[in-house]
């Protein structure tokens, strides 16, 4: 057995859908990193929107130092900022007044018909909007709307007023923006990712399948096996979803600003979609953001979020994130425990079955089904899987059995890692020897002595035997002895 092998998690302490947390100040100490990483967390979340190299590569070593002491270990995930539109330089902060007039301006420039102006951090603005076009400052709190455009200036009404401060966010929904997919500052945070072997990188704003491309292009030439995560954010992105999620490795819900981008009312079905989109594509998908936000402040949920993180796990969505409510937040831990009991109480509620709407493509995909199936019939006990990139746990994962563990054996540290994200899976490290039996009989040996099953237990194995020179995919049922 590799000596880092993840500590034993109680077999009660077993989940279908993951927890990924964001680090930040509020989390960034080595105890309560360890607090986390005992209670379950699954995945590690930097935001480098608001990190340096400094931090990063302090924090990535910190969070594996914790994880080798606690013997629990974690998937770290990278979040590239991406490039935004962002207004500049104020003198001092403006209260925006309803029907005011406003000048956007490519460079910093003086006001013309006794007009405000201010600049914007994008030269190609002027030709991206028209008039009528809506311009949302500051996460949607100021609303514009553009009235007239000329290279020099896009003039703007307010029609929400509110106080307008220096380099404020700008979301300009539903317009096919030419922003790079990655700027200067991404390419140097993704160099340092890699060098810190981070497991997933998260790109922002991910628009089309070519941006993903990029991001793919920059890990193979820097020999990052990393995996890809695309959040969906904006119009673009739910245009292009299905090739984005062809083009990913997972694929991030991130309601933050899409909340922005698009009707609110609309969030609810978006997501449904997504999540649906990715499971029948075979990909893990995160629900992010605002889950617990009332808990940055409180150690209670409102009742409504209750009900959003049970919504989560209902649709089967691979993992829930944290944001805020571990970066700022006062209670970190409490969020954590939180969304442990509530998706524990509405995993445990399912009715036993499985995914029978996954299209099967190929013979692997019905292989895979019948070991699902199998497994149910022989009581529940599980799957046993032995991989070397993840995939094939991936494809059982998507077939979204309840009651039904897939027990995901590598020798593949960062495979161990990527698994950590993937619905019902429970990954284990361990050494792979030349004979496969011998193999099977180790990892058996390991479930047995760790209490994830018992003896008499009928669990189904699905591998791959030599048959001459070829390899055979194959499912065994066989009972632990
Ligand atoms: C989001 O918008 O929901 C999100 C997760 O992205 P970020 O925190 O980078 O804005």
């Amino acid at each position: 057995m590799n000596p880092a092998s993840p500590a034993p998690l109680p077999k009660e302490a077993y989940r279908l859908t993951k927890i990924v947390f964001t680090l930040g100040p509020a989390t960034e100490e080595e105890d309560m990193l360890e607090k986390l990483i005992l209670a379950g967390v699954d995945v590690c979340r930097l935001n480098m929107a608001h990190a340096d190299e400094a931090w990063t590569r302090k924090m990535i070593r910190r969070v594996r130092e914790v994880c080798l002491r606690t013997n629990r270990h974690i998937a770290l995930m990278m979040d590239i900022k991406g490039p935004e539109i962002r207004t500049g330089d104020l003198a001092k902060s403006v209260d925006l007044k309803a029907d005011q007039l406003i000048d956007l301006l490519p460079t910093p420039g003086k006001s013309k018909d006794g007009v405000l102006a201010v600049s914007v951090n994008y030269p190609l603005m002027g030709g991206d909007v028209a008039p009528g076009t809506t311009v949302l400052v500051d996460s949607g709190l100021i609303r514009l709307e553009v009235v007239a455009t000329s290279a020099e200036r896009v003039r703007c009404r307010v029609v929400v007023a509110g106080k307008l401060s220096s380099r404020r966010h700008i979301n300009l929904p539903g317009v096919r923006v030419r922003l790079p997919a990655l700027t200067a500052k991404d390419r140097a945070d993704i160099a340092v990712g890699v060098e810190e072997q981070v497991d997933y990188f998260a790109l922002s704003f991910v628009r089309e399948a070519d941006d993903v491309d990029i991001l793919r292009r920059v890990l193979t030439d820097l020999k990052s096996r990393a995996r890809i995560i695309s959040k969906i954010e904006d119009q673009s992105g739910i245009a292009n979803l299905d090739e984005i999620i062809v083009a990913s490795d997972a694929v991030m819900v991130a309601r933050g600003d899409l909340g922005i981008e698009v009707p609110m009312e609309d969030l609810p079905l978006i997501q449904k979609r997504t999540v649906d989109a990715c499971i029948r594509h075979r990909k893990p998908v995160i629900v992010a953001t605002h889950l617990l936000e009332s808990m940055i402040l409180s150690p209670v949920p409102t009742r409504a979020e209750v009900s959003d993180i049970a919504g989560a796990v209902w649709s089967t969505a691979d993992a829930i994130m944290l944001s805020g409510e571990t970066t700022t937040g006062k209670y970190p831990l409490e969020c954590v425990q939180f969304m442990k009991r509530v998706a524990g109480r509405i995993e445990g509620n399912a009715t036993k079955g499985y995914n029978e709407d996954l299209p099967l493509k190929t013979h692997k995909d019905r292989l895979l089904r019948s070991a699902v199936v199998l497994a149910q019939e022989l009581g529940d006990k599980g799957i046993v899987v032995f991989t070397r990139n993840g995939l094939l746990p991936q494809a059982l994962a998507a077939l979204r059995a309840w009651r039904c563990p897939i027990y995901a054996f590598t020798d593949e540290p960062q495979v161990f890692r990527h698994m950590l994200l993937m619905w019902g899976v429970e990954p284990f490290l361990m050494e792979f020897t030349p004979e496969p039996e011998d193999t099977i009989c180790n990892a058996f040996a390991y479930l047995l002595r760790r209490g994830w099953v018992e003896p008499g237990d009928w669990m189904v194995v699905v591998t791959n035997v030599l048959a001459g020179q070829k390899s055979i995919d194959t499912i065994q049922m066989r009972p632990v002895e």
